[in-house]
């Protein structure tokens, strides 16, 4: 998509931007092209037909304020910030906060800035968001996660959590299972042989001191925002999800070459996981699978622990995802596939609407 811009079409400024710091988005470039210029990305980019513009852009780097830039290129303040304006109209920049200060930060500081730089990066290119992606991902330490049943898959996916930014994450084991770590529980990515013998709680927590990003602020929540099931369906725990209206994803077992990711139950909004049995049970689509207990290739485990955690960003970031009251189905042998995706209905017999 390529949109042509000139002075002409600037919009009419607001008064206040002297002190906005604007910030091109990450992989957004400026290419010549003919007398011309291109800003963007790969996939869409604005034509720039005035020099003016590519020089503003040049100095859209998130350290002198729209005044500064004024002032650097002898330019009216006004075309700076309608070309700012547009910018973060087509998603092409972002206003971020003013720069601190030139303190020195310390070697975990730096860590933490250049792991969180990362995140943001990347939720700055959701629609919308305008400010860099600091909100979305300052959002993650408030949402209280649980993920119920421990497996292979479970333990994957509060690495992937944590490293994302969501600081309240924990892990609550459902199966019986040894005290301790062992041959069963090793995958090689996340679980590695010098961690068998280790007490499971105590290694639950060295998980999430050494993949999160930054410690949490702030204390989980008594009701979670959401829980994760990894494991079978246990009806007693389900059933008091729904009675205290916690929302929860189910994760299914790998079954064959295949996994059923979803659906999320919005407990009293959308169908709750006994519709779905009860639909499975009428299409005759194998009950008794659903109490086989199973554990994830590592590269599954890694793979289904990444893709889930983008799905929650997602989710957290904007209120909606495609996991609402669907299932998807992922080849796991075939695993570039789109998935098979199937809505669910509330269930006639059920009667949790
Ligand atoms: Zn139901």
């Amino acid at each position: 998509m390529l949109i042509a811009y000139s002075r002409h079409s600037s919009q009419v400024a607001s008064d206040d931007g002297l002190d906005t710091y604007i910030r091109l988005k990450s992989g957004v470039c400026l290419t010549p092209s003919g007398k011309n210029f291109l800003l963007g990305l790969p996939t869409r980019a604005l034509l720039l037909t005035e020099s003016a513009h590519a020089h503003i852009a040049r100095n859209f780097n998130g350290l002198q304020s729209a005044k500064a830039i004024a002032h650097g290129l002898r330019c009216d303040i006004d075309l700076i910030n309608s070309f700012a304006e547009l910018l973060k109209r087509e998603g092409l920049a972002d206003e971020v906060p003013r720069p601190s200060s030139e303190r020195v930060m310390d070697l975990s500081e730096e860590v933490i800035a250049l792991r969180s730089a990362c995140e943001r990066e990347l939720v700055a290119h959701r629609d919308g968001v305008e400010d860099g992606g600091e909100r979305e991902f300052l959002a993650r330490e408030g949402a209280t996660i649980l993920i119920s049943g421990e497996n292979r898959l479970a333990r994957h996916l509060l690495v992937a959590l944590h490293a994302s930014g969501f600081t309240n994450t924990r892990l609550i084991s459902r199966a019986r299972l040894t005290p301790r770590i062992t041959g069963a529980d090793l995958c090689g990515i996340v679980v590695r042989a010098s961690d068998i013998g280790k007490l499971r709680k105590e290694f639950s927590q060295e998980l999430i001191r050494n993949s999160q990003i930054s410690r949490s602020q702030l204390l989980a929540k008594a009701a979670p925002d959401l829980i994760i099931s990894t494991v079978p369906i246990e009806w007693d725990y389900v059933q008091r999800w729904m009675s205290e209206g916690s929302q929860h994803l189910h994760i299914n077992q790998v079954i064959g070459g295949e996994i059923e990711i979803g659906p999320l139950v919005v407990p009293g909004a959308t169908p709750c996981l006994r519709c779905i049995a009860l639909t499975k049970r009428e299409n005759g689509a194998g009950e008794l699978h659903s109490f086989i207990r199973s554990e994830a290739s590592s590269a599954a485990c890694a793979y289904l622990s990444g893709l889930i955690s983008l799905a929650l960003g997602q989710y957290f970031g904007t209120g909606a995802t495609p996991l609402r009251a669907s299932s998807h189905w992922y080849n796991l042998l075939d695993p570039l596939r789109t998935p098979e995706i199937r809505h669910w209905n509330f269930h006639p017999e059920c009667g949790c609407n």
